[in-house]
């Protein structure tokens, strides 16, 4: 199907690696951009624009060139639809969620080293058949993140994020621990 011919000669040299984005990897928000390549569709982006924090992030990536947004061709979403009905993954993935994977093939067919950034389940298995790369999105470091309170070690008052550093109470000196879930 696709020319496999001339450069096969894996690992010669490092290829930079272009990272697709999908929704949930924007909308986590821990993509760091000055450090790679990226490429989303615009559907992805109408999906995660309405969050501001999120839009303003992306608006700056955009200008600065370090994420570029591009809808896939039609025959490389056919051929994903294709897959996917194979797998029996289609009924689990949105028109979106097709377009992201077409993309990742269509890129990867041009012969850029493809790395899909996603946590949904259905697009990790169909980049899988399709051979290609993904990572998730939540890292194991950070997926707890800690919130701390203050609390006084004398009468067991709350104080939250408080900037206090003594109880109101009984004026002793605030500990702190990790605030239950
Ligand atoms: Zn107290």
């Amino acid at each position: 199907m696709q020319e496999d011919s001339g450069n096969v000669s894996a690992k010669e040299d490092k290829k930079p690696t272009l990272y697709v984005l999908d929704s949930t990897a924007l909308i986590a928000g821990q993509t760091d951009f000055s450090r790679k390549e990226f490429v989303t569709t615009p559907s992805v982006l109408s999906e995660v624009m309405h969050d501001e924090s999120v839009k303003n992030i992306v608006e700056v990536a955009i200008d600065c060139g370090q994420l570029e947004v591009s809808s896939p061709s039609e025959d490389n979403i056919k051929e994903v639809e294709k897959i996917a009905t194979l797998t029996g993954d289609k009924f689990k993935l949105s028109r979106t969620d097709i377009e992201i994977l077409a993309l990742a093939l269509e890129k990867s067919k041009a012969g850029m080293d493809v790395t899909i950034i996603s946590d949904d389940y259905s697009i990790q298995n169909l980049a899988r058949r399709m051979g290609i790369k993904t990572v998730g999105v939540i890292h194991p470091g950070i997926r707890k993140q800690i919130t701390w309170v203050a609390y006084c070690p004398v009468c067991g008052m709350e104080y939250g994020v408080s900037n206090l550093n003594v109880c109101a109470k009984c004026g002793v000196e605030l500990k702190r621990r990790p605030a239950k879930r």
